[in-house]
């Protein structure tokens, strides 16, 4: 007789999620399964959901019935033949990529660049991410989930289930800090700087040594806390004050910005983001990781005349997430003091939809499958 386990499952495109009595994964060959004890979500997912095919009609999301879940965080219970140096009992991350593992970037160690890049729990980059989700259907919006070798992160001792469903969010940050560039005795604007994704870059701008970070966004409040973080290198400007340009050059002797990260959520101004974008200096590099779609008018040939580059990034290495985890178990990036919302399986719904938004990127929204 086949085992089950509880899943919340989306049965239509924007629909609630059900909970259904699904098949429990059994390992096998490079897999592992893990028991999901906490799973990591943006604030608004159900938003993000139920605008899915006008928002990102190019990224196909799995066949429904569905599991979702992008950021799980649990323990070891089985592993397959093939597998070496993770055990049962190991507490581990759960890094949502999927990938062929055969191809040129795969055997380089760059997954989020292989061609079937696929976020196991979430949506993929093209058709054939079907194939993956076939192979791997679970995520952490379930009890059980299977998961490759090739996913997981050991987490240390203190560092949470809790603070490691958080891993997703300060990854993508922390990857995009490090394609920007050397960050030692450098200055960084982080446009939307109080959200999830903002926050988690402004953590890590500090630990790697950046002695001004610029933070823009609206909530003033949330931007007098931000700078609180340490406030001889963080310096906020609030949006709603004007022009994010003259501010920037102000604070750099009329130069701009080193590097730029733009993290605005999927519903900001495009107009904001360019106005960050034209903070850079001279030589300087933008790295976007944020989900602002749409297309901007830039005059290309300032690009070249200033030699500035523009880089897009998603996700991040299971290798830069053993970095994260040691530099939180040393404490230079900390993130317990953090609020948690946590949410039951059976809350999932009031969970997805946001329910009592909390304190922009100081709140960790997640739900607790067991
Ligand atoms: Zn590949």
């Amino acid at each position: 007789m086949v085992e089950t386990m509880r899943a919340a499952r989306m049965h239509e495109v924007g629909g609630p999620m059900r909970i259904d009595e699904v098949p429990r994964p059994t390992a096998f060959g490079s897999n592992v399964v893990v028991e999901v004890a906490t799973c990591g979500m943006v604030p608004n997912l159900g938003n993000v959901l139920k605008n899915w095919p006008s928002w990102c009609p190019h990224l196909p999301q799995p066949e429904l019935p569905a599991i979702f879940g992008l950021d799980p965080a649990g323990t070891v219970t089985e592993v397959g033949e093939n597998v070496i140096g993770i055990r049962a009992g190991d507490r581990v991350y759960v890094s949502p990529v999927r990938s062929c593992g055969a191809c040129p970037p795969c055997l380089d160690g760059k997954r989020t660049e292989c061609r079937l890049m696929t976020f196991g729990g979430y949506f993929g980059f093209q058709e054939e991410s079907q194939t993956l989700f076939d192979q791997y259907p679970h995520a952490g919006f379930g009890e059980f989930m299977l998961a490759p070798a090739y996913s997981l992160v050991k987490l240390p001792d203190n560092v949470s289930f809790e603070d490691a469903s958080r891993l997703g969010y300060l990854g993508t940050a922390y990857s995009a800090l490090k394609k920007a560039g050397h960050m030692g005795g450098k200055s960084v604007l982080i446009n939307g700087g109080t959200g999830t994704l903002g926050i988690g870059a402004v953590l890590f701008a500090l630990a790697l040594g950046a002695t001004k970070v610029m933070v823009t966004a609206r909530n003033r409040e949330l931007l007098a806390r931000v700078r609180q973080l340490d406030p001889r290198r963080v310096h906020v400007f609030s949006t709603e004050e004007g022009s994010i340009q003259p501010w920037v050059r102000s604070l750099t002797d009329g130069g701009g910005a080193d590097y730029v990260l733009d993290t605005l959520g999927a519903v900001a101004s495009l107009e904001v983001m360019k106005d960050a974008m034209l903070s850079v200096r001279r030589g300087g590099r933008i790295v976007n990781i944020g989900g602002t779609a749409g297309e901007m008018a830039i005059d290309v040939k300032w690009l070249m005349d200033d030699q500035i580059a523009f880089v897009g990034s998603v996700w991040f290495t299971t290798a830069e997430g053993y970095e994260m985890v040691e530099m939180m178990r040393a404490r230079i990036v900390d993130i317990t003091g953090f609020e948690h919302r946590k949410h039951s399986l059976d809350e999932i719904n009031e969970a997805i939809n946001g329910v009592g938004s909390g304190d922009g990127g100081f709140t960790s929204y997640m739900v607790t499958p067991r």
